[in-house]
């Protein structure tokens, strides 16, 4: 029988038959009419999927970690101060990304599994000017959902640009870039977002652009440059092409299928859906007897959950749940690598995705040793998919 698996990691995830369709259009070239159109649609529905009409989308080839140094790059002068808020393995990244842009860097860091604390953000602020502040909405490693909004609030007030890394987020948490003042949202397409690797997304707000303006010192990265791009973005949304770095054509023609989904459903209709089906698996796992890496529900992510091996049971569980068709992640957190799994349930998953993976990791702990009743895991996702 064919190898027929649900891919349910933190991202590349699950396409629509549609997004798959489009990549296997004859080759069209950048220039080409009908993809400047495209591309051009995909532009302004990003405008739509991050709540931020007043933000210039910048969309080109790369990963998320491109689109993490386009958004500092740009902002930071080499000497400036920026504030890492660190949740995980991706604030480390950004931290590390600064360091190597000549930024001086400070961190509030959250112990495992909780949020920053936000009184140690003001005093960072008060204490000494900042360019910035960066915040990983939500941090993969962990699945902790960061207060974005209350991060962009302190950082405003204390005249920092914020950046946010929706990686993990844009497209199934809620966020509103224009109404909560994030200067700089950012993300890549194989998450949330349903569309293949391979694009980084990157929406520079008003007072962004201004920044990148006002630089002392050139972008050192002719791709990492806002200015570079804008006339392309700009003319590119219009429906017109032009040319300064090729785009990912086949990639972007994807992406124009898939935020055109995501906007038929509604953003907001979208932030429900990924909400329900993750109190659903949460709920399984809990009465499952798993213990949930985030320190509480209301900061446990929307778009992936981390849940901690039960005694007895280690990183084989992963193999076994892949044996009865779901593929999950290990562990990332350097502190925790080997002691919990992830989860990704973000993007086209439904609630029979769901009960089929509560499904898989209850034979594969079973399988495994661990005590349970069978069939309780699936009947509290049931019961909580079942409330609408
Ligand atoms: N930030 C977050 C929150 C992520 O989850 C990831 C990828 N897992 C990245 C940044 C980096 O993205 P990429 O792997 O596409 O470079």
């Amino acid at each position: 029988m064919a190898d027929r698996t649900v891919l349910m990691i933190p991202g590349p995830i699950e396409l629509d038959a549609d997004v798959l369709g489009a990549l296997a259009q004859p080759q069209r070239g950048h220039m080409d009419g009908a993809f400047a159109k495209a591309f051009g649609r995909a532009l302004g529905h990003a405008r739509e999927v991050f709540l931020a009409p007043s933000a210039q989308p910048f969309v080109v080839a790369g990963s998320g970690t491109l689109a993490m140094e386009i958004a500092t790059a740009n902002l930071i002068d080499p000497g400036e101060r920026a504030v890492v808020v660190n949740t995980g393995y991706f604030g480390d990244r950004m931290r590390a990304i600064l360091e190597r842009q000549g930024a001086r860097v400070d961190e509030v860091r959250a112990p495992l599994g909780e949020v920053p604390d936000l009184g140690a953000l003001e005093r960072a602020l008060a204490g000494a000017p900042a360019k910035l502040v960066t915040v990983t909405h939500v941090d993969t490693s962990t699945g902790v959902r960061a207060p974005v909004q209350e991060v962009a609030g302190i950082a405003r007030e204390h005249g920092a640009l914020t950046v946010v890394d929706g990686v993990c987020s844009v497209g199934g948490e809620e966020l509103r870039q224009d109404a909560w003042g994030l200067d700089v949202a950012l993300t890549a397409s194989q998450k949330a977002l349903g569309a293949p690797p391979g694009l980084a997304l990157v929406m520079a707000g008003p007072r962004a652009l201004a920044a990148r303006r006002a630089k002392k010192v050139p972008v050192p990265s002719l791709y990492l440059d806002f200015l570079e791009w804008l006339p392309i973005m700009e003319s590119y949304e219009k429906g017109a092409p032009q040319y300064f770095a090729t785009p990912a054509t086949n990639l972007v023609l994807a992406l124009d299928v898939s935020l055109g989904q995501l906007c038929a459903e509604g953003m907001d209709a979208r932030f429900a859906r990924h909400a329900r089906q993750a109190a659903a698996f949460r709920a399984a796992c809990n009465a499952l007897g798993l213990s949930m890496l985030p320190a509480r529900d209301a900061i446990a992510a929307n778009t992936l959950s981390a849940f901690y091996y039960p005694s007895g049971v280690d990183a084989a569980l992963v193999g076994r749940v892949r044996a009865e068709g779901i593929i999950m992640a290990g562990g990332l957190h350097p502190d925790a690598k080997a002691k919990y799994f992830r989860v990704g349930h973000m993007g086209v998953m439904t609630a029979a995705d769901i009960l089929a993976a509560v499904g898989a990791l209850e034979r594969a702990l079973a399988a495994s040793g661990h005590r349970f009743e069978v069939g309780v895991g699936l009947t509290a996702a049931q019961r909580q998919l079942s409330q609408g």
